[in-house]
C-alpha cells in the first residue's frame, strides 16, 4: 500500500504485512488528529520505505515522550518510527486504495463525549495490556 500527505511532498510505501487497523481515542490523539481518534496501523520497519519527502518532516515531542511527526508544508500527520522497536506507525488517512478494517480500539475511557465507538472489535480502556500481542494482531501472520 502507498500513502501521501495532503500536499504530496511526503509519500511512502508499505510492502506487505498489514491485516488490520486500530483506533486510539486518547486525548493526545484527539488533539493531534483534530477529531475523535487516530486510525492507524503498525508495520515492520523492514516493510516500510519512504518514497520521497523524508526531509519535509517536522516533529514535536511532548515531555511524556509522545511524538508527533507531520509534513512541514501542509501539516498532515505522517508515519513515524516507534523508537528502537523496529516498527513504523502509519496513519491510515494518508493511504489510498487499501482494504482493511479496524480490529482494536484503544483508550475507550478517554473518548470524546461525541465519539461513538462502533460495535465489534477488541476494546481496551487504555493501552493494550500486552503490546507485543497487540502489534501481532495488526499484522498478517508471518508463516
Ligand atoms: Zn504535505
Ligand atoms: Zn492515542
Amino acid at each position: 500500500m502507498q500513502g501521501s500527505c495532503n500536499c504530496g511532498k511526503v509519500s511512502f510505501a508499505v510492502s506487505d504485512g498489514v491485516s488490520s487497523l486500530y483506533q486510539c481515542h486518547c486525548k493526545l490523539c484527539q488533539k493531534q488528529s483534530g477529531s475523535t481518534s487516530n486510525t492507524a496501523t503498525i508495520v515492520n520497519e523492514s516493510d516500510f520505505k519512504w518514497i520521497k519527502g523524508a526531509d519535509s518532516i517536522s516533529q514535536w515531542k511532548k515531555d511524556s515522550g509522545f511524538t508527533s511527526h507531520f509534513c512541514k508544508h501542509c501539516g498532515s500527520p505522517v508515519p513515524n518510527k516507534l523508537g528502537e522497536y523496529g516498527f513504523y506507525w502509519v496513519p491510515m488517512g494518508l493511504v489510498e486504495g487499501f482494504e482493511a478494517r479496524i480490529s482494536t480500539h484503544l483508550f475507550c475511557n478517554s473518548k470524546a463525549n461525541w465519539d461513538v465507538i462502533p460495535d465489534g472489535g477488541v476494546k481496551h480502556t487504555g493501552m493494550p495490556p500486552d503490546l507485543d500481542a497487540f502489534i501481532k494482531s495488526l499484522q498478517k501472520s508471518q508463516v
